[in-house]
C-alpha cells in the first residue's frame, strides 16, 4: 500500500514537474529595443522561463502546446525602466506638511504599497528609494517576498543629514518637539557620527547611503542651497560606506556643497541645480554621475504657484530653484557629464516618472541616450549590469511594451501597455 502510494506520488511528480519546469512564455515583439544595439529589431521572439530570458530569436517563433504566448506584435518591447531617485513612502499634496504629525507608521506603509504599484505599472521595474522613515526597507522586503506588487527596490533607508540640514526630520518643529536627533535618526556632526550613521544604515538593512550635502527645497528651513556637510564629514561617510559596498548618493543644489561631495568621492549628485564650470570639471575628473530630476524642479515650482500648497519658506525656494534644473541638465549634458536617469517621484505623483524623458529630450539629449540613461547606465550603478538593463539571454525577464517607437516619439514611454518583472506579468 505504502509502496503503491509512493509510486503514484512519483509518477504524478514526474508528470507535473516537467510542465512546471518547462512552461515557457513566448513574447512576439513587433519591435524590440534591447538596450544593447542602437536600433529596433523587427519581428522578434523573446523566450522567458521562470524569472529569466532564456532565448531571443528572429521572427515569430511557433509556440509549443505547453507554451504561453503573449502577442505584442503591434508594440515596441524594451527592458524594464530604472529610476535612480524616488521616495515611495509619500506623495505630494497641498498642505501635506501636516502628515508627519498625523500619520502613523502603518499609515505610511499602506500608502507606500499603492505608490510602489503605480511605479511598477508605469514600466519602472527597478528603483532606488532615496530616503524615508525606514518603511522603505520593509516595503522592499515585502515586495521581495512576493507579499505585494512593486518594483525591485534598492533603498537608502533614512537619509543622513547634519543638524538643521535638509533631511533633519525635526526641521520647522516647535522647540519642545525638536529634541536633538543623532546618527541613529540620520543626523551627524563630525566624522565619528558619520561613520556611526552609515553603520546604523547597514544594520537597518539599507542598500546604499543618501546624504543631503546642501540645503533643499521641501524642508521647512530657510536655506535651499548652501553647503551642510564639511568635506571631511562626506569623506567619512564615503569611506565607511565602502566597507559595506554602499554607493553614496548626494542631494546638492548649491555648487560649494556639490564640489565637496564630488571631491570626497560620492557616486551620484542628485539635482545638481547650481552646478558651475568648476563643478562640471570635477564631475568629469571623478567620474561622478549626475541624476537630474528635471521633473521634480518643474512640478515643485508649478505647485508653489498654488496658494497654500507649501509653507512660505518652501514656496520661495521652490520658485527660485525648481525652474533652473532643466537648464543645468542641458549644460551638463553638453559638457559631457555622465547622466543617470532619476526623477524624485513622490515630490510629484508616482507613475509619471517617464515624463522626465520628454524633458531630457527637450533639453537637447537624443532620445536614444535618454532611454539608455534609464537602462544600462543605471543597471551598472546599481551593480546589476549582468541581471537587468537590457534584453539579453540569461538576464532577468523585466520587460515593458509601448505603442510607438520611443526613439521617434519619446512621449510613448508615458503610456506603458505591458509590464513583466522577473517573468511575471503585472500589466497587459
Ligand atoms: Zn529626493
Amino acid at each position: 500500500m505504502k509502496k503503491r502510494y509512493f509510486l503514484a506520488l512519483t509518477v504524478s511528480f514526474l508528470l507535473a514537474f516537467p510542465l512546471l519546469a518547462q512552461q515557457r512564455t513566448l513574447l512576439h515583439c513587433g519591435n524590440l529595443f534591447d538596450g544593447v544595439r542602437n536600433d529596433l529589431q523587427r519581428e522578434m521572439t523573446v523566450v522567458v522561463e521562470g524569472t529569466k530570458i532564456t532565448a531571443i530569436q528572429k521572427g515569430y517563433a511557433k509556440p509549443a502546446a505547453s507554451d504561453r504566448l503573449i502577442d505584442l506584435k503591434s508594440k515596441t518591447v524594451l527592458p524594464g525602466l530604472i529610476d535612480m531617485h524616488v521616495h515611495l513612502e509619500g506623495e505630494t499634496r497641498r498642505g501635506g506638511t501636516i502628515d508627519r504629525f498625523t500619520m502613523n507608521v502603518p499609515d505610511v506603509a499602506f500608502q507606500s504599497t499603492k505608490y510602489a504599484l503605480n511605479t511598477l505599472l508605469a514600466g519602472f521595474t527597478t528603483v532606488r528609494d532615496l530616503g524615508g522613515s525606514g518603511v522603505n526597507v520593509a516595503l522592499r522586503n515585502a515586495i521581495n517576498r512576493g507579499l505585494i506588487d512593486g518594483p525591485r527596490i534598492f533603498t537608502a533607508g533614512r537619509i543622513i543629514a547634519t543638524t538643521g540640514g535638509h533631511a533633519d526630520p525635526t526641521n520647522g518643529y516647535r522647540k519642545d518637539l525638536m529634541g536633538d536627533p543623532g546618527p541613529n535618526e540620520g543626523i551627524i556632526n563630525g566624522p565619528d557620527d558619520a561613520r556611526k550613521a552609515v553603520r546604523q544604515r547597514y544594520k537597518d538593512g539599507s542598500d546604499l547611503i543618501k546624504i543631503t550635502a546642501t540645503g533643499g527645497v521641501l524642508s521647512n528651513a530657510k536655506d535651499g542651497s548652501g553647503p551642510q556637510f564639511t568635506e571631511e564629514e562626506v569623506r567619512a561617510v564615503v569611506e565607511a560606506a565602502k566597507d559595506y559596498g554602499f554607493a553614496v548618493a548626494a542631494h546638492a543644489h548649491g555648487a560649494e556643497g556639490m564640489k565637496r561631495a564630488i571631491r570626497a568621492g560620492v557616486t551620484t549628485i542628485e539635482h545638481g541645480t547650481m552646478m558651475d564650470d568648476e563643478a562640471i570639471e570635477l564631475f568629469k575628473k571623478h567620474g561622478t554621475y549626475y541624476v537630474p530630476t528635471i521633473i521634480a524642479g518643474k512640478v515643485t515650482s508649478d505647485s508653489a504657484k498654488i496658494f497654500g500648497y507649501y509653507p512660505p519658506f518652501v514656496t520661495r525656494k521652490a520658485l527660485a530653484i525648481g525652474p533652473l534644473i532643466q537648464g543645468t541638465f542641458a549644460k551638463a549634458y553638453k559638457a559631457g557629464v555622465k547622466i543617470a536617469f532619476g526623477t524624485d517621484a513622490g515630490v510629484f505623483v508616482h507613475g509619471y516618472n517617464a515624463k522626465e524623458f520628454e524633458y531630457m529630450v527637450e533639453a537637447g539629449m537624443p532620445p536614444l541616450e535618454a532611454i539608455q540613461s534609464a537602462l544600462m547606465v543605471n543597471a551598472e550603478l546599481l551593480g546589476m549590469k549582468t541581471q537587468i538593463g537590457s534584453v539579453e539571454t540569461g538576464k532577468l525577464a523585466d520587460l515593458i511594451a509601448v505603442d510607438e517607437n520611443p526613439v521617434q516619439n519619446i512621449k510613448t514611454l508615458q503610456q506603458v501597455r505591458f509590464v513583466m518583472k522577473e517573468g511575471k506579468v503585472y500589466k497587459q
